[in-house]
């Protein structure tokens, strides 16, 4: 059949592959071609839709998120059980490896690195950690956050000077180098795609957090007694365990991605957006965290208010990887192969006919395992 959207002659489907375009629906329904209510990387979700693990983890099918999904509960139950124990110190550990350790087993499991585990691992989370180290050393030496700000138990008001250094500057200083690792990344033509660009910004992000968090809590770590009563630390937990990794990876994806759609010639408002999106956002979760706990505002308001901007930067990352994939997906040949989402056997070109998936995004074993078909020009993969 003829797809009413690129025009190209593709087989009969839900979907077009070569476009991704909803069928059948020409005129009468807007947004066929944009169908922004199947996100392309995990199409039985909407585009708009604060899920972090089809977000974060766009390479995963959908037996595979539900996985992550469990992993990431029984991560969270275990620093619950380890609070109410009172082993304080070994839960800001738990908390502050959490999504990290899921990263790292999420790029083993869809092989994103494909050839270069090594080199992709180093200059993405081990690069994001040095930098987040060497910088927040040099944060801690310029303002030290036993003198008041940064200990939720402190009373006195804050300076107008602590709130822009640790609510502007620290912030804009931290998106403009959390992602130079994963942007300086050597052969980084062998990874084209924008969904790439973005795991490695996000994977820089979450080594960058490692750090943070380290150096943030070290005494803590260090000074806290192993055994002790549970007290507020569960706010500070949910922080580190949830929303500082979620905020910094999301952020530098962001960044990220838009950088790798600048190097495929695409700088167009959705990339400045996005990285306007990465630094507002973090501007807004670091001083509205500030300010809210100066306040002294429930710290449950705290959590609420980190959550919505996270939650707001977590549907700009899926906004921008929708149309990356749109666009990107379209240029691959036709190939037999089995849709790492609704488990089809399919020939499919960019995108899977029947649910709509785009094939960038499948994990790197799927990719090889194409076998162009014979009755349609062979392409690349
Ligand atoms: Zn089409
Ligand atoms: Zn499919």
């Amino acid at each position: 059949m003829r797809c009413d959207h690129c025009a190209n002659d593709v087989p009969d489907g839900v979907f077009c592959t070569r476009c991704g375009a909803h069928q059948g629906t020409t005129g009468e329904l807007r947004g066929a071609k944009t169908r922004e209510q199947n996100y392309a990387a995990h199409p039985s979700e909407h585009v708009v839709q604060p899920s972090v693990f089809t977000t974060l983890f766009p390479h995963l099918g959908r037996q595979k998120v539900h996985e992550f999904r469990w992993a990431f509960a029984v991560g969270i139950a275990g620093i619950v059980v380890l609070y109410v124990a009172g082993l304080i110190a070994a839960a800001i550990l738990v908390a502050i490896f959490l999504v990290p350790v899921l990263y790292l087993i999420y790029l083993y499991e869809a092989q994103v690195y494909r050839d270069e585990p090594a080199t992709v691992l180093g200059f993405t989370l081990g690069g994001g950690a040095v930098i987040g180290l060497a910088l927040t050393l040099v944060e801690r030496a310029v303002y030290n956050p036993f003198s008041g700000v940064g200990n939720p138990l402190r009373s006195a008001g804050v300076a107008a000077g602590t709130v822009l250094f640790l609510g502007v500057l620290i912030p804009v200083v931290q998106e403009v180098l959390k992602p130079l690792p994963a942007l300086f990344l050597p052969k980084r033509t062998d990874f084209p795609e924008t969904v790439d660009g973005l795991v490695f910004g996000i994977a820089a992000g979450l080594g960058f957090s490692v750090s943070e968090s380290l150096v943030a809590f070290s005494s803590a770590l260090t000074g806290l007694p192993a055994h002790l009563t549970p007290g507020n630390w569960i706010y500070d937990l949910a922080t580190i365990a949830v929303f500082q990794p979620l905020l910094q990876g999301s952020a530098t994806g962001l960044v990220a991605a838009a950088v790798w759609r600048y190097r495929r010639g695409r700088l167009a408002g959705r990339e400045i957006g996005g990285l306007a999106m990465a630094v507002v956002a973090h501007v807004a979760f670091a001083l509205g965290t500030l300010l809210l706990k100066d306040m002294a505002a429930a710290q449950l308001f705290v959590l609420v208010w980190q959550a919505v901007v996270v939650g707001a930067l977590l549907i700009y990352v899926r906004y921008l990887l929708h149309h990356a994939l749109l666009e990107e997906a379209a240029h691959m040949g036709f190939a037999e192969t089995v849709c790492p989402n609704c488990h089809m056997h399919i020939v499919a070109s960019g995108f899977c006919p029947n649910c709509g998936m785009a094939l960038t995004a499948a994990p790197a074993a799927v990719k090889r395992a194409r076998r162009p078909a014979s009755s349609t020009p062979a392409g690349t993969v």
